[in-house]
C-alpha cells in the first residue's frame, strides 16, 4: 500500500511507516494465499567453463536447469565472502560471462527463483565452486654450479589459494608435464627446479612453464579450471653458471607476428619479430589462424 507521510514529528512518522508496512504485509499475505508455493531445488552442476582471455580477468559460468525456476541469481565474491557481486539473469540463461579479479581465487554460487505477488522467491544456494586464475609473472635465477644444473623461479602471488602446481614442457604445444607442488600456502610462490621427467634438466633446452593454482574444499584439492593447452607464464634455458636467468615472459596478449615474406609465424617476444620491418608484420589472435592463413611456426620459438 503506497501512502505519503506528511507528519511533522518522529512519532507520527514512525506510526504512519508502520500502519503502511501493516497494510502491505496484509495485502502480501492474500497474494502468497492464492499462488501455489514452490519448492525449487539447488542449481546442479555449477562449474567452471573457460577463460576469456589469458589475462585471467573475465570468465564463464554455467548451472544446470533447476525445475519450476524463473530465473536465476549468481553471487560471486572473494574466497574472504568480500567484494560481493550479484547478477540476476533470465530463466533460460543456464551461463554467463563473469568479470574477476586476476589475483584472488573467486568464489561462486547460483540459486534460482521464481515471482510471487512481485517478489522474487528463492530456492537454496547450490554448492560453491572456486575460480582459480593463474599466475602472470615468472622472475627467476638460475643457481646452477658446474653440472649441478638449478634454476630458481618465483611467480606473483594468487590471494585465496592453497598453494600450486609447477608444469614443465620443451613443447608448450604438446605434453606438459608435472613438476612439483608447492606448500599448501598462497604465499608459496617459489620453486626450484632440477629435474624434468625424470632427469637431470640440460643445458641449451628451453623449457616452457606453467603454474595452476591450486584451491582446497574441506581440506581436499578441488578440480580447478586449467588454462588453455599453449598457455604458459614464461620460459627459461639454463647455463652451467650461476647468473641472471634468461628468462622469456609469455606474451601477455596472446599476439602471434607473421612474416608476410618467408610466412613463417612467431611469438611477439621472438627475436625475428624484433628484426623484421613493421611492412612485413602480420598480427594473428591465435596460432589457429596464423596456421589457417597459410604460416609455419618459427622453429626458434617454437610458438
Ligand atoms: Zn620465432
Amino acid at each position: 500500500m503506497a501512502g505519503t507521510v506528511t507528519g511533522k514529528s518522529a512519532g507520527t512518522v514512525t506510526t504512519a511507516v508502520k500502519a503502511a508496512e501493516t497494510a502491505d504485509y496484509e495485502t502480501a499475505s492474500k497474494a502468497v494465499s492464492i499462488t501455489v508455493n514452490k519448492t525449487l531445488k539447488k542449481p546442479g552442476n555449477c562449474h567452471f567453463i573457460k577463460w576469456n582471455s589469458s589475462k585471467y580477468t573475465s570468465c564463464r559460468i554455467g548451472w544446470n536447469k533447476t525445475e519450476g525456476a524463473e530465473g536465476y541469481e549468481t553471487l560471486l565474491s572473494w574466497t574472504d565472502g568480500s567484494h560481493a557481486n550479484r547478477t540476476i539473469v533470465k530463466s533460460n540463461v543456464r551461463c554467463r560471462d563473469c568479470t574477476v579479479h586476476p589475483q584472488h581465487v573467486s568464489q561462486m554460487m547460483v540459486r534460482a527463483f521464481y515471482m510471487s505477488g512481485g517478489q522474487r522467491k528463492f530456492g537454496p544456494w547450490s554448492n560453491v565452486e572456486y575460480i582459480t586464475p593463474s599466475p602472470t609473472r615468472l622472475t627467476a635465477k638460475n643457481a646452477s654450479s658446474g653440472t649441478n644444473l638449478k634454476m630458481n623461479i618465483s611467480w606473483n602471488i594468487i590471494y585465496g589459494c592453497n598453494g600450486y602446481n609447477v608444469f614443465l614442457t620443451t613443447n608448450p604445444n604438446g605434453t606438459w608435464y608435472w613438476n612439483q607442488s608447492t606448500a599448501v600456502k598462497a604465499t608459496a610462490t617459489s620453486a626450484v627446479i632440477t629435474r624434468f621427467r625424470g632427469s637431470a634438466i640440460r643445458k641449451n633446452t628451453r623449457y616452457y612453464v606453467r603454474i595452476v593454482t591450486r584451491r582446497q574444499r574441506n581440506g581436499v584439492f578441488c578440480t580447478v579450471p586449467m588454462p588453455a593447452s599453449n598457455t604458459y607464464i614464461g620460459s627459461f634455458i639454463i647455463s652451467g653458471k650461476s647468473e641472471s636467468a634468461n628468462v622469456v615472459n609469455r606474451d601477455p596478449k596472446g599476439e602471434y607476428i607473421g612474416n608476410r615474406n618467408s610466412k613463417i609465424f612467431h611469438h611477439s617476444w621472438c627475436a625475428s619479430v624484433r628484426k623484421m620491418s613493421d611492412s612485413n608484420k602480420v598480427r594473428f589472435e591465435s596460432r589457429n589462424d596464423a596456421i589457417k592463413g597459410g604460416y609455419r611456426p618459427c622453429k626458434n620459438c617454437n610458438p
